[in-house]
């Protein structure tokens, strides 16, 4: 999506560990009516697909995945963090590996709000190695839903979560994949 490229070209910024860092328009600082033009580039890509609702991971998927929710007329749920995973039945729970935090999270979906046989579009903000992507698959998987498809934002495509997805067979559908990107020059290219 042309739009997005320009604007990680115009305002990101490549830190070390292959990180591209976008918080002045979409995980601190977000341009809502930038999201809203994501939203439906994904309601066309996703055009005839049965889409009941949005499932995101808490916190940088939230304001993407609002936008999503509202073009689709759907609602939106996303998994929380949770302190312990001590938690009583009623809840879908997963581990997710966080990249940019270099931790183990437990991340819980409370079940009355993921229902057998509902057809789940999974957004994020970012996909590199798939973990987050991963994680969310399993939370609507354990719930005897169906995802019918993962929107990403930015996928970072010299990492291997797109590549495992689809040939997991995945419907992907990342608005801008980036190719490469290099810290100490900032060029970032894309696919
Ligand atoms: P994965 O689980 O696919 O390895 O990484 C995806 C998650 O890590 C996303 O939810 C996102 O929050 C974070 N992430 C991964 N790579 C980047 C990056 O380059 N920049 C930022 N800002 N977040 C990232």
């Amino acid at each position: 999506m042309k739009l997005l490229e320009d604007r990680i070209r115009k305002d990101g910024t490549v830190k070390e560990g292959n990180v591209l860092k976008v918080d002045c328009f979409l995980n601190h600082q977000m341009d809502i009516a930038l999201f809203d033009e994501m939203a439906k580039e994904w309601k066309r890509l996703f055009e005839g697909h049965r889409i009941d609702k949005i499932l995101t991971i808490e916190a940088s998927g939230i304001g993407i995945a609002c936008s999503v929710a509202r073009e689709f007329g759907v609602p939106l749920v996303f998994a929380k963090k949770a302190q312990s995973i001590n938690l009583d039945g009623d809840m879908l729970k997963t581990e997710i590996q966080s990249f940019t935090h270099k931790r183990v999270y437990n991340v819980i979906v409370a079940k009355k709000f993921i229902s057998e046989g509902e057809h789940v579009l999974v957004i994020d903000d970012f996909m590199a190695n798939g973990c987050a992507a991963i994680g969310l698959i399993e939370l609507v998987e354990g719930a005897n839903a169906v995802v019918e498809g993962i929107g990403i934002a930015i996928e970072k495509g010299f990492q291997d979560g797109g590549k495992i997805l689809r040939e997991r067979g995945f419907k992907v559908e990342s608005l801008a994949i980036v190719e490469s990107m290099d810290a100490k020059t900032g060029e970032i290219t894309f696919r």
